[in-house]
C-alpha cells in the first residue's frame, strides 16, 4: 500500500519527525509502509489570469486551466453554479445574462483548486476609451501648452493618430499642443481598440493672453415672472479666467437661439454688474420697462464681460414664452337673478381681491396666461339672528384660465334655515339641496356632482283623459295638481299641453301589477339606463297607479311624482317636518294645498331652477 501524501500532510509529517516519537507512533498505528518522498509541487495556473473578463458583444472567449507538473488532471466548469462542461479548456459563448460567474474546479489526484471569473459578455470596448480633456471646445492662450490623451483602462490601445487641422501631427498615446498662432483650429484623435476605431474631435480657439475671453456664467435659467409679461433670469457666477469679470449682459431674440454671430441683432435687456463674493445673480424684465412682447416665444442669452470689455464667447440660451395678462370677469347674482353689489370676490390664494359693482359685475387680475385660478365669494354666510334669510352660501368658481374660461357667472344661493324638526342634514341647507338633487356624490352614469335639470321652464306636461276602475277622473285630478304646484311656488313651473308629443312630462295611468303607487322615470335621453339626475332630462314619464282609493291620495301621489320630475329626484331623509318628498306623501294634503310642500322643498326647487345648467354642486360650501 502506497500512501499518497499531499503537500499539507507532508508538512505535518515533517513536524512529527522533528518530534521523533510521533513518527514511530504513526507508523505503528497505520501499520503500513510509508514512503516519505519529497512532494512534487502541484501548481494550477489559469488563463486568463484576471478576475473580471470583458468580452466584446458578439465575441467569445476561451478559458484554460494548466497544471504542472502532471498534465493528467480533471476540470469541471460551472456557470452561475450550474455544470456546463469538463476538460482543461472551456469556450465561453455570451449568454443572455450580462454578467456570469464562471468557475473552474480543477482536481489532480485528491488535490482540488477552484478559480472564479466574472464574465461581462456585453462589454463594448468602444465606449471605454477615455479622451481628455473632456470639453469639446478648448480655449487656449498662445504659448501655453495643453496635453490631450486617449486611453483605456480595460483594453489595450494599439494605434494612435493625432491630426491638427487635418494634418497628421503625432502617433503617441498623448499629444502636446503648443499653439503659437491665434485663431480657430481642430484636433482629432483616432485610436484603434481590438474591436473598433474611435475618433474624437476638439475645437480649438487660440487667443493672445490679453484677448482671452471670460467664461460664461453657469446654470443660466429663465422663467416667467410672477407678474404677467415679465421674465426672471438666474445664473451662477462664471468661473474666473483671464481678466476679472465686471458684469453680465442679457439679450433677447424672438427669432431663434442667440450665439456669437447673431448677438449684434439681439435686443439687449440689461447689464448686471458683478458684486464681490456674490454667487447667484438674478435679473427681472418686464414689457413696460424692457419692451418684452407679451405672448411671444423668446430666447434669452447671457454673456460675461471682463474688465477689458471682452465678452464670453459661448452663449447659454434659455427659451421662454412671455406670458400675457388677462383678467377674470363675471357677474354675481342671487338665485332670483338679482345682481348683488359689494360682494367680495377673491382668488382662493387671496392674492387678488375685488368687490362687485352695483350691477353685480367684477373684474379681477391681471393674471398670467399660464395661470389657472379659482375664485370664491365672500359674503355674509351666517344668518342674522331671528332672520329667515339674508345670508348666502359662498361658492367657488370652477377653474378659470386665459382664453377660454375667463368669465364666471356666479349664482349665490340664498341661505335658508332648514326645518328645525329635520336633523338629518346637520342643519345645512346646501346638504339638503344636494341630497334631494342626488348631487352629493357621483352617480353610476354621472362622473361628477353637477346639477342637470330641465333646459327651460315652465316644463310642459301632458295628462291624458282617464277614468279609473273606481270611477275617479284621474285626468282632471292630475291637471289640478299641475295648477297646485304653480300656485304653491308662486310661479309657473309647469304648463299643460294637449299633445303628448309637445310634452316633456307625460302622465300614464294604469296598473303595473305591483304595489308601486307612483313612479317617475326618465324616458329620454335613453340607451344607457340613465336615471333622473344623471343627465339633462328631455322626456319624463309620471306613472300613477289607477287603484288609489281617494281623490286626495291620487293628487298626493301625483304631486309627489311631479316633485321628482321637477328635479327633487331623491327623497327627503327626514320623517318629521311634513315633507312632500318623504318616501310616502300620504296625508300631505290634509292641511290644504298651501301646506303640502315644505318651505325647504320650495327653496330647493327654486334654486334648482335658478342655478346654471350643469352647476358643480361640489362648489357649495
Ligand atoms: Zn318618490
Amino acid at each position: 500500500m502506497k500512501l499518497q501524501i499531499t503537500g499539507g500532510k507532508w508538512w505535518d509529517f515533517r513536524a512529527a519527525r522533528t518530534a521523533g516519537l510521533w513518527l514511530v507512533f504513526f507508523c505503528l498505528a497505520c501499520n503500513a509502509a510509508v514512503e516519505l518522498e519529497p512532494e512534487p509541487t502541484s501548481t494550477f495556473s489559469y488563463n486568463p489570469d484576471l478576475a473580471l473578463v470583458n468580452i466584446a458583444a458578439g465575441h467569445f472567449r476561451d478559458f484554460q486551466v494548466i497544471h504542472a507538473p502532471d498534465p493528467v488532471f480533471t476540470v469541471a466548469w460551472e456557470i452561475n453554479g450550474v455544470d456546463v462542461g469538463f476538460g482543461p479548456r472551456f469556450r465561453y459563448l455570451p449568454a443572455t445574462t450580462r454578467v456570469d460567474t464562471l468557475t473552474a474546479i480543477a482536481t489532480w489526484e485528491n488535490h482540488t483548486d477552484r478559480r472564479t471569473w466574472l464574465v461581462d459578455s456585453m462589454y463594448d470596448l468602444a465606449t471605454n476609451v477615455e479622451f481628455s480633456p473632456t470639453a469639446d471646445l478648448m480655449d487656449i492662450v498662445t504659448g501655453d501648452t495643453c496635453r490631450f490623451f486617449a486611453e483605456s483602462s480595460r483594453a489595450p490601445l494599439s494605434t494612435y493618430l493625432w491630426e491638427l487641422g487635418g494634418e497628421p501631427v503625432g502617433t503617441g498615446a498623448s499629444y502636446l499642443l503648443n499653439s503659437s498662432k491665434t485663431g480657430i483650429d481642430t484636433l482629432r484623435a483616432t485610436v484603434v481598440t481590438p474591436d473598433h476605431t474611435i475618433s474624437r474631435l476638439w475645437d480649438l480657439r487660440v487667443f493672445e493672453a490679453d484677448q482671452l475671453p471670460p467664461l460664461p456664467p453657469t446654470d443660466f435659467f429663465v422663467q416667467p415672472g410672477a407678474a404677467p409679461a415679465t421674465v426672471e433670469t438666474f445664473w451662477r457666477v462664471a468661473a474666473p479666467r483671464g481678466e476679472p469679470i465686471i458684469g453680465y449682459e442679457i439679450g433677447i431674440s424672438y427669432t431663434g437661439p442667440l450665439d456669437n454671430s447673431n448677438w449684434q441683432s439681439a435686443i439687449l435687456l440689461g447689464e448686471t454688474p458683478t458684486v464681490p463674493g456674490q454667487e447667484i445673480y438674478l435679473a427681472a424684465f418686464a414689457d413696460t420697462i424692457n419692451g418684452l412682447i407679451p405672448g411671444a416665444h423668446a430666447w434669452l442669452g447671457i454673456r460675461s464681460i471682463n474688465q477689458t470689455g471682452i465678452r464670453s464667447l459661448n452663449l447659454p440660451n434659455m427659451e421662454v414664452d412671455i406670458t400675457r395678462p388677462w383678467w377674470a370677469t363675471g357677474v354675481v347674482r342671487d338665485d332670483a337673478g338679482v345682481a348683488l353689489a359689494d360682494v367680495t370676490v377673491r382668488t382662493t390664494t387671496s392674492t387678488f381681491t375685488t368687490q362687485t359693482e352695483a350691477d353685480g359685475t367684477f373684474r379681477i387680475g391681471p393674471f398670467r396666461s399660464i395661470d389657472y385660478i379659482t375664485l370664491r365669494t365672500e359674503t355674509l354666510d351666517i344668518m342674522p339672528d331671528g332672520e329667515e334669510t339674508g345670508a348666502w352660501t359662498d361658492i367657488l368658481s370652477g377653474p378659470l384660465f386665459f382664453g377660454q374660461s375667463q368669465h364666471w357667472d356666479c349664482v349665490l344661493l340664498t341661505m335658508y334655515r332648514l326645518d328645525s324638526t329635520c336633523t338629518t342634514y346637520a342643519g345645512s341647507f346646501p346638504a339638503f339641496l344636494r341630497g334631494l338633487t342626488h348631487t352629493e356624490r357621483d352617480t353610476d352614469l354621472r362622473p361628477n356632482q353637477n346639477l342637470y335639470k330641465w333646459e327651460s321652464y315652465p316644463v310642459t306636461v301632458w295628462v291624458p283623459d282617464y277614468i279609473s276602475p273606481e270611477n275617479y277622473d284621474y285626468g282632471v285630478r292630475c291637471r289640478q295638481v299641475v295648477a297646485m304646484w304653480n300656485e304653491t311656488m308662486d310661479e309657473d313651473y309647469l304648463t299643460l299641453v294637449s299633445d303628448p308629443a309637445d310634452a316633456s312630462i307625460v302622465f300614464r295611468f294604469g296598473d303595473d301589477g305591483n304595489a308601486t303607487l307612483g313612479k317617475t322615470s326618465l324616458l329620454e335621453p335613453s340607451g344607457r339606463n340613465y336615471i333622473l339626475g344623471d343627465i339633462i332630462p328631455e322626456k319624463v314619464e309620471v306613472y300613477v297607479r289607477d287603484r288609489l282609493n281617494t281623490v286626495q291620495f291620487v293628487q298626493e301621489v301625483a304631486m309627489h311624482e311631479l316633485g321628482h320630475a321637477l328635479g327633487l329626484v331623491r327623497h327627503v331623509a327626514c320623517a318629521d317636518g311634513d315633507y312632500l318628498m318623504y318616501l310616502s306623501p300620504a296625508g300631505m294634503l290634509d292641511d290644504g294645498v298651501e301646506n303640502a310642500i315644505n318651505p325647504d322643498e320650495r327653496h330647493a326647487l327654486r334654486l334648482v331652477r335658478a342655478l346654471p345648467q350643469g352647476y358643480d354642486m361640489s362648489l357649495l360650501r
